[in-house]
C-alpha cells in the first residue's frame, strides 16, 4: 500500500508549541497578552493588532499545543513517552527545543529544581525532559527483565566549533574534531567525544550537575554563550533479549535532546535577520537545521545535513525511519510579539 506524503508526514516530525506564563518583566513593561492556546483544538492564536484591535489575528494549528498553565509530566507524557518507546524499540530519534531566549527551551529540556530541596531529583516537578527520560529508561527496562546499558554525551556547539560538557579535561576550550564515519555513510564520529555509562539512575543526577558545571565557565569564556550555543545531549541504550525461540536480540537505541541556540537571529523568512548579520552573529547550524527539516519535509532531492556541524552531529537521526519533535516555545506577551511569529512561522513551516 503506498504511503501518502501526509501520512509520512505526520509520522516522523511532529512539531508541538509550549506557551509559557508571563514573567515579571511583561507584567512590569505593561505588556498584554497576545498568545491563545487551545490545547483541545491544537491551535495557537496570535493577536497581531494594537491593544484595541480585537480582529487582526493570526491562526496556526500544530501536532500539540501547551499553555501557559500545562505541567513539566505533561510535556513529557505527550511528547517524550511515544518517542521513548521508539529508542526502546530500537530507533534514533530527536526532540528539539526551539525558540526565543527566555521563553522556556531549557525550562523543557532539563528543567528546574524546586527551592528548598523540597523533592528529590527524579520527583522534583520542575524535572524538565532529560532527567526524567533518563529515570523512565532505567524504570522501563528493569522492570521488563531486558539486559541493556546506557550512555551519555553532552557536547555544544558554539561558533561552528564543538565542546564537550563531559570532558574530564579541565580546559572547557578544547574542541573536538569531526570526522565522516568510513563504515556508516551516513553517521559522523566525534573524535574523543566522552561517553559515559550510567550504571544506575543515582549517577545521572551528578552527571547532569557535571555538565551544567562546565557550561557554567564556557559562559564565562564566550561571548552570549548561552544563547547562542546549542547543547546536544544523546542518550544511547545498548538491549539484548533473548526471544522466544532461545535466540538473543541486539538493538540499539538512540535519543538526541536537543537545546538549541536562541532562534532571535533567524528572520521571518527563515533568512538571518539583517540586524543579525551586522552583527556578524550568523548561526550556521540554526539557519541549516531549518533547511534540512524544509527538505525533509517537502522530500526534496538534496537533504544539506552536511553544511553545518548541528546536521552533520545528527544526521543519522534525522531523517528516515527516526522520529523527530520539534517544541516551538514562545512568550504570551506583547513584546515579544514579532519573535512569537517568527518562532510560529518557523515551526509551521517544519510541519
Ligand atoms: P531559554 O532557555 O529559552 O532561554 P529558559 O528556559 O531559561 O529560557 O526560561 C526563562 C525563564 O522562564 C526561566 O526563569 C524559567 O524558569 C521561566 N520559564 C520558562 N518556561 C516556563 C514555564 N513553562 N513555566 C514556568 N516558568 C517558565
Ligand atoms: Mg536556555
Amino acid at each position: 500500500i503506498p504511503v501518502t506524503k501526509k501520512d509520512e508526514k505526520g509520522r516522523n516530525i511532529q512539531v508541538v508549541v509550549r506557551c509559557r506564563p508571563f514573567n515579571a518583566v511583561e507584567r512590569k513593561s505593561n505588556s498584554h497578552g497576545v498568545v491563545e492556546c487551545d490545547s483541545n483544538r491544537k491551535e495557537v492564536t496570535v493577536r497581531t493588532g494594537s491593544v484595541t484591535d480585537k480582529t487582526s489575528r493570526k491562526m496556526y494549528t500544530f501536532d500539540m499545543v501547551f499553555g501557559p498553565s500545562a505541567k513539566q509530566i505533561d510535556v513529557y507524557r505527550s511528547v517524550v513517552c511515544p518517542i521513548l518507546d521508539e529508542v526502546i524499540m530500537g530507533y534514533n530519534c530527536t526532540i528539539f527545543a526551539y525558540g526565543q531566549t527566555g521563553t522556556g527551551k531549557t525550562f523543557t529540556m532539563e528543567g528546574e529544581r524546586s527551592p528548598n530541596e523540597e523533592f528529590t531529583w527524579e520527583e522534583d516537578p520542575l524535572a524538565g525532559i532529560i532527567p526524567r527520560t533518563l529515570h523512565q529508561i532505567f524504570e522501563k527496562l528493569t522492570s521488563n527483565g531486558t539486559e541493556f546499558s546506557v550512555k551519555v554525551s553532552l557536547l555544544e556547539i558554539y561558533n561552528e566549533e564543538l565542546f564537550d560538557l563531559l570532558s574530564p579535561s579541565p580546559d572547557v576550550t578544547e574542541r573536538l574534531q569531526l570526522f565522516d564515519d568510513p563504515r556508516n555513510k551516513r553517521a559522523v564520529i566525534v573524535k574523543g567525544l566522552e561517553e559515559i555509562t550510567v550504571h544506575n539512575k543515582n549517577e545521572v543526577y551528578q552527571i547532569l550537575e557535571r555538565g551544567a558545571a562546565k557550561r557554567k565557565t564556557a559562559s564565562t569564556l564566550m561571548n552570549a554563550y548561552s544563547s547562542r550555543s546549542h547543547s546536544v545531549f544523546s542518550v544511547t541504550i545498548h538491549m539484548k533479549e533473548i526471544t522466544l525461540e532461545g535466540e538473543e536480540l541486539v538493538k540499539i537505541g538512540k535519543l538526541n535532546l536537543v537545546d538549541l541556540a536562541g532562534s532571535e537571529n533567524i528572520g521571518r523568512s527563515g533568512a538571518v535577520d539583517k540586524r543579525a548579520r551586522e552583527a556578524g552573529n550568523i548561526n550556521q547550524s540554526l539557519l541549516t537545521l531549518g533547511r534540512v527539516i524544509t527538505a525533509l519535509v517537502e522530500r526534496g532531492p538534496h537533504v544539506p545535513y552536511r553544511e553545518s556541524k548541528l546536521t552533520r552531529i545528527l544526521q543519522d537521526s534525522l531523517g528516515g525511519r527516526t522520529k523527530t519533535s520539534i517544541i516551538a516555545t514562545v512568550s504570551p506577551a506583547s513584546i515579544n510579539l514579532e519573535e512569537t511569529l517568527s518562532t510560529l512561522d518557523y515551526a509551521n513551516r517544519a510541519k
